[in-house]
């Protein structure tokens, strides 16, 4: 039977998959000596069958007498004991951090009797009840199901008796009161009295623990930070200290390092008089952590203490909870902390200087993603015309622009709509979290950098602003007043800055990011930027490792520019469709519409030329690099007119109607298609139109012939897409060398060219031996691969399904954005392996959107792919991702 419950002492930092995070890493402050309350950790292996068979497993209740027979025994008090009572807290703590989307019931084991022995044994009547309070409180509403906001009324209404807004003004009388009133509403809401028994209350609570692994807000959060479905939580039960015993108590977070900036120095947020949770929901005004000093000396300096130790164990920027308790210091969490993406990058730099992690694990401390936010625009320095309405704090970087609304409901409301919006709270909670991932940006008038709506916006990489407490933020009403007579209903525009905590009134225009610039070439490592030289440093770093090159998808030569400015070492994919729109359809037109030979073969010799003169202008700019263009994919009557306006247009003009109309009627009639995606394309157009590739590789090898002779060195491959026999490619490629050939005799200049093949259906992936056999090269079209293994059309079935896909665990991201190794990805392994095979030193590639995607980038690089090819802003993202695939 394997062991359900560790004590703290017996954890340690590596067992998060079974201690969850918090009890791994309380484990592991326990055992660095730091002054961790006694406790113990169940499972969450024991929370997974619970889930699974809605039974606690078979032993769990005996190993818990076990351990808290001797956590009583080790604090010589007993659960909720009249006289003396221990109180524990039952906290939850998953693998992953999940900030507040889980629930934690604290003093538990008060009940009507041990009420009296705390306030004894503590000397405080007032403290006692509110401890007593806050129990059923908290057990009410996690436990029972019970409406938070009851209590809260209830809260308000003794408040308001009192003549007081603030919770420090109540009495011992009042939240005796409250305890009568809240059992009141826990006996009317749950239909059920409040549990006396103290480890009644210690097994329930351990249950809507492991519960509230599958509550709403914990699945959504889950999906959108790709957390895993299955993992379950454990249960931390630990000794209560107490930081509401008077204003020699309190409760507090820190960081080890500005988690938005990554400076080192004393972050963080205290309240006196407080317990657990206040800091965090920011219901009441906390004071920054240096004023610690001042109240507190001793608890201050052992703090700092703590927190270097932490830090130099970890080796990492940690956040901390904790609590004193009549100046007695507890530690109550630590974890590696959340940070900016910006911050992750300068903390990794400033521990590789502190001699702390090596340039590979700096490499490993961030992530692509991290680095594609970096990306993102900013707002422009001068703003002209735009009135700034206040200043809060700098939560969650990035400029968000977007209509104020006030509830979630609205937020996703609009969102659906296609709006971009803004949410504004007084503070947010766990259940505004689908509007968070609705708005653009969150903007809140209470809390710090700790809040909720800070943490969480930090970890989803959105823009947020908190605490600007100069505004009145009225979410009944819709809307919120600043400064200066300033009203801000819903609907109206509002910009805010999450670097400097910027609120305005109006659309304030954004710029490019310094993180951009340096890509670009404007701003280089040496001009004192603290993020470029970071970024700068992480980059090289990761250009060294990496296996694999990044190219990327252009289809002109001012995106390859870009695309090479941006470190792209190619092309993977140039389309050639686009070179058939615009002024140039009139010749498709006439291609499709050709009668004879003749007709056919003078559209295709006016398309040639201009064909030409697109790919010189991409070998120039990629010059020296390869450069893979994809001959003619999509299905020719994508260059016709739509089918129903020509058809009206030709029935309303009735027998006057243009000749040429009914011509191109018919044409369109006849190549139309129910499957397009399935139809006639790819390669199946170059073998039934007859000249169209030639004129494609005719073109190429022309504008290479010219680019070599003007002192160039373009480097063309030639790609074939949609092959599903090595026979097609065969047909193909004969004539394509058979081309090659004569324009190299023709114009006296020999340009080596590859002829190689796209790997997108998934008969090319099963026969790729021998179609290796005609192809210099693969390059795995993932996008359309995708959609033929899974049998999904990407353009329909993402709105139509995929949500619904999502939400039943099918997959946990859809295939399209991350490829599904799985399957999709089998193919890719079996395509390459044994094209290897068929081919010794083959060029293997991909060219779908997963190339920029960090984990297909892994993937990619785990089959020894040579390159991964994405769109020309992807690339800096694909090339660290493939160092650090690499580390
Ligand atoms: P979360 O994961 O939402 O932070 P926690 O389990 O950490 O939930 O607990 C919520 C709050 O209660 C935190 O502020 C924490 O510090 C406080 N808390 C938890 N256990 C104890 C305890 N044994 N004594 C005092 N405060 C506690
Ligand atoms: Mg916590
Ligand atoms: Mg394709």
């Amino acid at each position: 039977m394997p062991k359900f419950v560790y004590d703290f002492t017996e954890g340690n930092k590596d067992l998060k998959d079974l201690l969850g995070g918090k009890g791994a890493n309380l484990a592991e402050m326990t055992n660095l000596g730091l002054p961790v309350p006694p406790g113990f950790t169940i499972t969450a292996e024991a929370c997974r069958h619970y889930l699974e068979h809605g039974t606690l497993p078979e032993g769990l209740a005996e190993e818990v007498n076990a351990h808290l027979a001797a956590l009583e025994g080790a604090m010589g008090k007993k659960l909720g004991e009249p006289g003396d009572p221990l109180l524990v807290s039952v906290r939850s703590g998953a693998k992953f951090s999940m900030p507040g989307m889980m629930e934690t019931v604290l003093n538990v084991g008060l009940n009507d009797e041990s009420v009296h022995g705390l306030a004894a044994q503590a000397g405080d009547e007032r403290f006692a009840w509110d401890s007593y309070r806050r129990l059923i409180q908290m057990f009410g509403k996690t436990v029972l199901d019970v409406d938070g906001d009851l209590f809260e009324d209830a809260v308000e209404d003794v408040k308001r008796a009192r003549g007081t807004d603030d919770d420090a003004d109540l009495t011992a009388d009042d939240f005796k009161d409250l305890v009568d009133r809240f059992k009141a509403i826990v006996r009317e809401q749950a239909g059920r009295e409040f549990p006396t028994d103290p480890r009644e209350q210690m097994d329930l609570a351990t249950e809507a623990v492991f519960e509230s692994w599958n509550a709403d807000r914990a699945i959504l959060y889950r999906r959108q930070e790709r957390i895993p479905v299955d993992l379950g939580t454990a249960v931390n039960i630990c000794s209560m200290v107490f930081g509401n015993m008077g204003m020699d108590s309190g409760t507090g977070v820190a960081f080890t390092r500005d988690p938005a900036s990554g400076h080192q120095g004393i972050y963080g947020d205290y309240l006196q008089n407080a317990q657990g949770e206040d800091v965090v929901a920011g219901i009441r005004n906390t004071v920054p952590l240096t004023e610690l000093e001042r109240i507190d000396k001793a608890s201050y300096d052992r703090l700092l203490e703590i927190m270097e130790t932490l830090e130099n164990h970890y080796l990492d920027m940690c956040d901390i909870e904790f609590t004193i308790e009549r100046g007695k210091l507890w530690m109550l969490q630590t974890r590696v902390g959340k940070r900016t993406a910006a911050a992750a990058f300068r903390i990794a730099c400033q521990l590789l200087d502190q001699g702390l992690i090596d340039a590979d694990e700096a490499a490993r401390r961030v992530t692509g993603g991290q680095l594609a936010q970096l990306m993102f625009p900013r707002f422009a320095s001068r703003v002209d015309g735009v009135k700034k309405i206040t200043k809060g704090m700098n939560a969650s970087p990035g400029a968000a622009v977007g209509k104020a609304v006030f509830t979630s409901e609205r937020a996703v409301e609009l969102a659906e709509r296609g709006e971009d919006v803004i949410l504004v709270r007084r503070e947010t909670n766990p259940d505004d979290l689908s509007g968070m991932v609705a708005a653009k940006g969150v903007l809140t008038s209470r809390g710090g950098k700790t809040s909720h709506a800070a943490v969480v916006a930090r970890g989803m990489g959105k823009t947020c602003v908190c605490g600007a407490e100069e505004l009145d933020v009225d979410v009944k009403a819709g809307s919120f007043t600043a400064p200066g007579g300033v009203t801000v209903s819903e609907g109206d525009v509002i910009s805010i800055d999450g670097s400097s905590g910027d609120v305005y009134l109006g659309e304030v225009p954004v710029e490019d990011s310094p993180v951009v610039r340096y890509f670009e070439g404007e701003l280089s490592a040496a001009d004192g930027d603290e993020l470029v030289t970071a970024v700068n440093r992480v980059m090289e770093h990761a250009d060294a490792r990496a296996a694999m090159a990044v190219r990327a998808n252009a289809d002109n030569a001012e995106d390859a520019a870009r695309a090479r400015r941006f470190g792209a070492r190619g092309i993977g994919l140039c389309r050639t469709e686009h070179m058939f729109l615009g002024d140039r359809r009139q010749l498709v037109e006439q291609l499709i519409l050709a009668e004879g030979d003749d007709e056919r073969q003078a559209a295709l010799d006016a398309l040639e030329p201009l064909q030409k003169q697109d790919f010189e202008g991409i070998f120039e700019a990629m010059d020296g690099l390869p450069v893979t263009i994809r001959l003619i994919d999509p299905p020719l009557h994508e260059f016709l007119p739509d089918i129903t306006e020509l058809s009206v247009r030709v029935a309303l003009a009735g027998d006057g109607a243009d000749p040429k109309d009914r011509r191109l009627l018919e044409a369109v009639t006849r190549l139309h298609e129910q499957n397009p995606m399935l139809g006639l394309r790819g390669v199946r157009l170059g073998l039934v139109i007859p000249g169209l590739f030639a004129m494609q590789v005719r073109a190429i090898a022309e504008a290479a012939a010219a680019r070599k002779a003007a002192g160039g060195d373009p480097r063309p491959e030639i790609m074939i897409p949609l092959v599903g026999a090595v026979q097609e490619l065969e047909a193909v490629r004969d004539e394509a060398r058979g081309i090659l050939d004569a324009v190299r005799e023709s114009t006296g200049v020999d340009v080596p060219a590859l002829v190689g093949t796209m790997i997108e259906l998934p008969r090319a992936a099963l026969t790729a031996g021998q179609i290796a056999e005609a192809a210099e090269f693969f390059s795995f079209g993932t996008n359309d691969l995708t959609q033929t293994t899974w049998g999904f059309s990407r353009d329909d079935v993402e709105a139509a399904f995929f949500s619904r896909y999502l939400e039943l665990g099918i997959f946990g991201v859809s295939p399209f954005e991350t490829l599904d190794r799985e399957g999709v990805g089998r193919l890719v392994r079996i395509a390459a392996e044994e094209g290897r095979r068929a081919r010794p030193g083959i060029k293997l590639g991909i060219c779908g959107e997963h190339g920029g995607d960090p984990d297909s980038v892994h993937f990619c690089h785990e089959v020894g792919l040579d390159y991964v090819s994405c769109s020309p802003f992807r690339v800096p993202v694909a090339r660290l991702e493939a160092g650090r695939a690499a580390i």
